[in-house]
């Protein structure tokens, strides 16, 4: 068995020098700092800690509640708000214990963005195939009837008129903003006194945009009336894989946590907590720069690529808000094919992209194994030290796949080049850095 462990280490090198060389557009991800490796990689990652910093059910953990409290409070900082729960260890999670708190375990009624249009499969309705419930956190786990929000396919948002409307004739228990292809601010302020008029409680799913948020670059859901916000921590935080659920509501604070434990956790992966906290205090002192270059980068790539004849939507709005950008492919269905095709070849090139549902791709007969979409997120490459004028190389690589109908083999020796001058980490405590360098412990 000594040479599984050894073929596991080939693998996982080999995945980083794949990373090392390859330009990284997946809009939910990012990569860590050195300190948050080191404190992903600590003794916490053996341990529990159930319950509540100072009220813990198990023990030896006096450092682990130090480290907790420092996570909360920096947190709470970040996101200006009076309650930060961190022990949900993903955005899932978080989202399961903000359904516990506003909903009703069975036939709960919860209004959310439709799926297609970009919402999330966590706030989706149960799907059955042969009696298994198959798809659909929100249906499956928590038993909710889901309705769903008007979208505005030209705005590529939530219609708030036609919301409105469907809030006050549904009366959900909850209503549910953010998703997964998210380019501008949703209409909280506008419908959240609706949601209170029908007495629903209003959440705000930020897994994408909390880092633009914490930094004061997209909408402040806390303050436009969501009751309580969660988030992934390593989309545009660049942070561990882990959530956490935040609120201002101090009525709901203790509710909150039952909702989280012992309601969803045992242990909250406590290695990750103290990875957060780091990113959090890294975000304190360079957030305000990384994410302004986040979005500018977004809308640079946005601009460049349409500029070469690639049809990134929403032109007539700068393309986008927010750390993504949505690219109709669809005229390359009868070159290259859809989403899916072009995702294949653009990573024999080391792009890394990936595709998605454009929101009028079901009603045209499109799937979401090969959709009519692709979208691409800048938080990496920028944490990589690219500015503009990279992202206009990037445009070229995509129009010498694309447009000009390269070799991908030829493109690739070209984006290896490129990315020789940014194999370093900014917007971190540490420096130099090597981004993507395997950490050898034996
Ligand atoms: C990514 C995402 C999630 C899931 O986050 P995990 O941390 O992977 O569980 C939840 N909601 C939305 C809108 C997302 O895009």
């Amino acid at each position: 068995m000594k040479k599984k462990a050894e073929e596991i280490r080939n693998i996982l090198i080999k995945h980083g020098e794949f990373f090392q060389n390859a330009i990284p557009l997946i809009a939910s991800e990012n990569i860590t700092s050195p300190a948050v490796d080191e404190a992903c990689n600590s003794d916490f990652s053996h341990r529990y800690a159930e319950g509540w910093v100072g009220q813990r059910v198990y023990a030896g953990c006096k450092y682990i509640d130090m480290v907790e409290d420092i996570c909360m409070e920096l947190a709470k900082e970040y996101f200006k708000c009076v309650h930060a729960d961190v022990r949900p260890i993903s955005g899932v999670v978080a989202n399961l214990a903000m359904y516990n708190a506003f909903t009703s375990d069975n036939n709960g009624k919860m209004l959310i963005m439709p799926i297609p249009k970009g919402g999330h499969i966590s706030h989706a309705p149960k799907f059955t195939k042969s009696g298994m419930a198959i798809y659909g956190t929100a249906g499956t786990v928590r038993g909710l009837n889901i309705e769903y929000m008007a979208f505005d396919n030209d705005e590529m948002n939530i219609d708030p008129d036609a919301t409105a409307k469907i809030i006050r004739e549904v009366k959900p228990e909850m209503v549910l903003f953010g998703g997964s292809v998210f380019l501008f601010p949703h209409p909280v302020k506008e419908l959240s006194d609706v949601a209170k008029e029908v007495g629903a409680n209003v959440g705000y799913d930020a897994a994408h945009v909390a880092g633009l948020i914490g930094s004061g670059y997209f909408q402040d859901p806390l303050n436009e009336g969501a009751d309580a916000m969660t988030l992934s921590t390593h989309k545009t935080l660049p942070g561990p894989q882990h959530g956490a659920l935040l609120s201002n509501r101090e009525d709901l604070i203790d509710t909150l946590r039952l909702c989280t434990f012992p309601a969803l956790l045992s242990n909250h992966h406590l290695h990750n907590v103290a990875g957060l906290a780091i990113t959090l205090a890294e975000m304190l002192e360079f957030g305000r720069e990384y994410h302004k270059n986040v979005i500018d980068n977004a809308k640079a790539l946005g601009q460049a690529l349409y500029e070469r004849g690639i049809n990134v939507i929403m032109e007539h709005k700068g393309f986008t808000e927010s750390h993504q950008i949505v690219v109709d492919i669809t005229n390359f269905e009868k070159t290259i094919g859809l989403g899916g095709d072009i995702e294949r070849l653009v990573e024999e090139a080391n792009i890394v992209i990936n595709r998605n549902l454009l929101p009028w791709d079901i009603a045209q007969g499109r799937h979401y194994q090969n959709p009519g979409g692709l979208r691409l997120g800048t938080s990496e490459v920028t944490r990589l030290g690219m500015g503009k004028s990279e992202m206009v190389d990037i445009a070229e690589f995509f129009k010498d796949l694309l447009i000009d109908k390269k070799d991908p083999k030829k493109v690739k020796q070209d984006v290896l080049e490129f990315r020789k001058d940014f194999q370093e980490i900014k917007y971190c405590f540490q420096s130099p850095n090597k981004a993507h360098e395997y950490m050898k412990f034996y």
